[in-house]
């Protein structure tokens, strides 16, 4: 096999960003004056987001200081109303990249709002339309100009014992060389609640507790390593997730959500994997457009593109990998089956975009339909999610007993 092309790292994409960085003034439509509705702040390790939403456009200015480090956003036209004024109450001491937001009136027309950094970041402000539940909104994301990076340490971790001759490897890792890994992705997260349940319950939530369970039960075994695409309450887009498991050249790659119908009898667990031609019904084709409205709910970038992901759709490694991806789909498909109902006795096709990795074997499970009001108590429970993650275990464990994972790791090695 061919050496793996090279993934676009996170530092690469803002640099693309860095072009935008210079003051942005949005169009503004005038009339009332625009009035700030609510403010949101996600904080991680990855970047912190602080979403500020609004009835209508707004033109606004930023700057980005040193000395200290602060970034500052002035908004011209809007009152000083109790938004705002809930601002400062709004971050976390444990925030990885914000000390605090102050918010004032800076001139009669104009409120400034000054985030203090605790270190030096690359910001990204940009302007979302309004969709599904939201308003407009204002999004400035914050990115760590040296970010902490867990895929790296991960990487150097295992290639590090991998890479020394003569020295044992460690003892939790008997044979390092087919060392296997699993990428976990939790669905939705952040301004993406994903799908709600009648007694209030998240989708995103639900997603991160199974996904954790799973990683624990992967992480246990002497020749596996999970590794989740978040793990917290903040969004990633969803060409950002398969660049993830791109990056540690994952062995598979599981995306994890919970289903959601008009319907509250609608009920059972489903496996997906992608489809090249036209998705296998009309409600996998309509599933896969509503999850891959997570982008557009969630808030991406659109001025930050990953052109890497676009090309390499084209592989011809693609088919060989979707076979994988409906070997693995049918066994984890098997095992869920001895849990709970299945919604259909196959597994479904259609166009995912977080199943589009050419080269990784790639499943999407709903685990159940959390719009039905006996499975979103189940998808809450302990003992179900549980018993879900081990479902998921066993049939990954399946599926690499009938195809063993050969020596793809040794490709992690070259991949940067
Ligand atoms: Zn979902």
């Amino acid at each position: 096999m061919a050496e793996p092309a090279p993934v676009f790292t996170r530092r690469d994409i803002l640099r693309f960003a860095g072009a935008s960085l210079t003051l942005l003034v949005t169009p503004v439509a005038w009339g009332a004056a625009p009035t700030l509705l609510g403010v949101r702040v996600w904080p991680s390790s990855d970047y912190t987001r602080v979403t500020l939403e609004h009835d209508q456009p707004l033109r606004f200015t930023q700057m980005l200081l040193k000395g200290p480090d602060r970034l500052v956003l002035d908004i011209e036209g809007v009152e000083f109303n109790s938004v705002l004024q809930s601002l400062p109450g709004k971050i976390l001491e444990s925030d990885p990249q914000i000390k605090l937001i102050r918010a004032g009136r800076f001139k009669p027309e104009v409120v400034r709002i000054v985030i203090e950094l605790k270190g030096e970041v690359v910001p990204q402000v940009f302007s979302l339309k309004p969709v599904g539940d939201y308003g407009h909104r204002l999004v400035l994301d914050l990115y760590p100009a040296e970010p902490p990076d867990p895929l790296m340490a991960f990487l150097e971790k295992h290639q590090e014992a991998a890479a020394r001759p003569g020295q044992k490897p460690p003892a939790d890792a008997p044979d390092i060389q087919r060392l296997v890994t699993v990428v976990i992705d939790p669905g939705h997260g952040g301004e993406d609640p994903g799908a709600v349940g009648r007694g209030g319950s998240l989708e995103k939530n639900v997603t991160l507790a199974i996904a954790r369970r799973l990683k624990a039960k992967i992480d246990a075994q002497p020749n596996m390593r999970a590794l989740l695409t978040r793990d917290g309450d903040f969004f990633i887009p969803l060409q950002q997730r398969v660049a993830k498991a791109r990056r540690v050249n994952a062995d598979l790659f599981v995306s994890v959500h919970a289903d959601a119908f008009v319907k509250p009898t609608a009920r059972g667990s489903s496996v997906f994997v992608l489809s090249e031609n036209g998705a296998s019904s009309s409600a996998a084709r309509w599933l896969a457009q509503k999850e891959n409205a997570a982008d557009l709910i969630g808030g991406v970038n659109i001025g930050v593109k990953d052109p890497h992901l676009a090309r390499t759709l084209l592989d011809l490694s693609q088919t060989a990998t979707l076979n994988d991806s409906l070997k693995l789909a049918k066994a984890v498909l098997g095992e869920i089956g001895g849990i709970n109902t299945l919604h259909k006795g196959h597994v479904e096709q259609a166009g995912f975009a977080v199943l589009k990795a050419p080269d990784i074997p790639s499943i999407l499970v709903e685990t159940a339909f959390i719009s039905n009001p006996e499975e979103e108590a189940r998808l809450t429970d302990d003992g179900y999610q549980d018993k879900m993650a081990d479902a998921l275990m066993s049939g990954m464990k399946r599926y690499f007993a009938q195809n063993p994972p050969l020596a793809k790791s040794k490709m992690a090695a070259v991949s940067f």
